[in-house]
C-alpha cells in the first residue's frame, strides 16, 4: 500500500483512541473508570435541542453558506459583543465543524511549508499533529521552570524567521493552568511587534473556578479593530454548552482570513451540518444557566480530585483553575507515562491520559468530567495499584484482584 508522506507522519488522536478502547472493554462487561475523558456528562442546553428539532422537523435540511447559517453568525457576533466588548461584522466570522476544524482550517489559510507554530508545553495533543498537517513545523515551549507556563521571554527566543504563529490555550488543556494576565498580555505585545499570528484557542474560557473572570485577549491589544490585528480568537459550544457530538466551533479574525478560510472550508466540507448550526443557535441565544451550572459542577469535582490526589504522598499536582483536566506529576512511581496509563488500564481498569501526548512527561492527565463516584473510586484503584502500602487486594465489582506488580 502507498500511502503519502504526510499520511505516514501524523499519528492517530491518542484521546479518541483511548475513548475507543476504553468503550471495547465496557462492551465486554469489564468494570472501566474513565478519567480520561474531554467532554462533561450533561445534556445539551433545552435550547439547543428546540432550536434542532424544529428545523429536523421541517425535513428541509440542506447545504448551507460555507461560512455559516446568517442566525448563527449573528448569535455569535452577539457572543463576542458580550463576553469580549468587540463588535465583529459577519465577515469577521466564520462557523466551522468544531474547534478542531476551525483550528485547521486557519492553519491552512495562513502557513506556507515550513513555517513555524509556536505553544506552550504541555499542549493539547492535536497542535502538532495540525501544524504538521498545514505542512508547518511544531515548536512547543517548554517553561525551564518546569511548571505549566513559561515566561514571555522563553516564547520570544523561539521566534524566528519562519515563526508564522503562536497558539495559546487558557484555560488549558491538558493542565487546567490558567495563563497569568502578565503572560497573555507579553504574548500578544510580542505577537504585535513581530507581526505573528496569535491564536487564542478559547475552547474552555468560561469553566473557571475560584470567582475568576475569563480571560478576555481583546483586553490586551493595542489593535482595536479586528480587521487590522492578526489575534484571532476560536470557540466552541462542545465543552461549555456539553455539545461535543454536535461538531460546531467558530472562528472571528480579520475579514481576510476569514475570507480565505471560508474559500478552504467550502472546498473542503462546504458549511457545517445545517441541524448542528441550529443547535448552536438556540445554545448561544438561549438562557446560560446550563454553562454556570456545569461550571459550578466541575469546580466541585475539582475540589474532589484534589483532595483524592492529596492522598498520595508521591503525587505532585497543581490546583486547575479551569477546564475539567487535572495533570498531575506520577513520576515518583513511574516515569514513562505511556508505561503508567497502560499499566492503570490493564490492571485496575482505570483510563487515564500519558503526558508524553501533550509534551510533558511523568505525568497523567485526569478529566474530572464524570461523576463524584468516578472520580473517587478511580483514583481510589489508581492508590491501589501504585502505593506499595496499600492492602495486596482489591474488588472490581465482584472480582477480586490480587497485586502481583508491586
Ligand atoms: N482546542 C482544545 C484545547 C480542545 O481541548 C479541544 C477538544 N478537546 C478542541 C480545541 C476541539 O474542540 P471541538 O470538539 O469543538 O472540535
Amino acid at each position: 500500500m502507498s500511502l503519502s508522506q504526510l499520511a505516514r507522519s501524523i499519528s492517530e488522536s491518542p484521546t479518541l483512541k483511548l475513548n475507543e478502547t476504553a468503550a471495547l472493554l465496557r462492551d465486554k462487561g469489564e468494570p472501566v473508570i474513565h478519567l480520561g475523558g474531554g467532554e462533561p456528562k450533561s445534556k445539551a442546553p433545552i435550547d439547543a435541542i428546540v432550536s434542532c428539532a424544529s428545523l429536523l422537523s421541517t425535513g428541509e435540511v440542506k447545504y448551507t453558506p460555507a461560512d455559516g447559517i446568517p442566525a448563527l453568525k449573528k448569535a455569535i457576533i452577539r457572543y463576542t459583543e458580550e463576553h469580549y466588548l468587540r463588535q465583529p461584522a459577519a465577515e469577521n466570522v466564520i462557523a466551522s465543524a468544531g474547534a478542531k476544524q476551525s483550528i485547521m482550517v486557519l492553519l491552512h489559510a495562513i502557513i506556507d511549508p515550513k513555517e513555524e507554530v509556536i505553544f506552550p508545553v504541555p499542549y493539547w495533543v492535536s497542535y502538532p499533529e495540525m501544524v504538521k498537517l498545514a505542512g508547518g513545523v511544531p515548536v512547543p515551549v517548554m517553561a525551564r521552570s518546569g511548571g505549566f507556563e513559561p515566561t514571555v521571554e522563553e516564547i520570544a527566543e523561539n521566534v524566528g524567521i519562519y515563526t508564522k504563529a503562536i497558539i495559546i490555550n487558557s484555560p488549558n488543556n491538558p493542565s487546567g493552568a490558567v495563563y497569568s494576565n502578565e503572560f497573555v498580555a507579553g504574548v500578544v505585545e510580542l505577537c504585535e511587534k513581530k507581526n505573528l499570528y496569535l491564536i487564542m484557542d478559547d475552547t474552555y474560557n468560561r469553566l473557571m473556578f475560584d470567582n475568576r473572570k475569563p480571560t478576555n485577549v481583546y483586553d490586551f491589544t493595542h489593535d482595536f479593530s479586528i480587521d487590522n490585528s492578526k489575534l484571532v480568537v476560536i470557540n466552541c459550544v462542545s465543552k461549555m454548552y456539553a455539545m461535543t457530538g454536535f461538531r460546531i466551533g467558530w472562528t472571528v479574525a480579520g475579514k481576510d482570513i476569514v475570507r480565505a478560510m471560508t474559500n478552504i472550508q467550502s472546498q473542503e466540507t462546504s458549511g457545517p451540518a445545517a441541524p448542528s448550526q441550529w443547535a448552536a443557535v438556540g445554545a448561544l441565544n438561549g438562557p446560560q444557566s446550563s454553562v454556570e451550572s456545569l461550571r459550578l459542577t466541575l469546580e466541585n469535582n475539582r475540589n474532589v480530585m484534589l483532595k483524592r490526589l492529596g492522598g498520595f504522598s508521591g503525587v505532585r499536582v497543581v490546583k486547575p483553575g479551569g477546564t475539567f483536566y487535572c495533570f498531575p506529576d506520577f513520576s515518583a512511581y513511574e516515569k514513562d507515562s505511556q508505561k503508567l496509563c497502560h499499566l492503570l488500564l490493564d490492571k485496575v481498569r482505570v483510563v487515564t491520559v500519558p503526558g508524553r501526548e501533550f509534551g510533558m512527561e511523568g505525568h497523567l492527565r485526569m478529566s474530572f468530567c464524570g461523576t463524584i463516584k468516578e472520580i473517587t473510586e478511580g483514583i481510589e484503584r489508581i492508590k491501589w495499584a501504585l502505593d506499595p502500602d496499600a492492602p495486596n487486594e482489591l474488588y472490581l465489582g465482584d472480582r477480586k484482584l490480587t497485586r502481583d506488580w508491586r
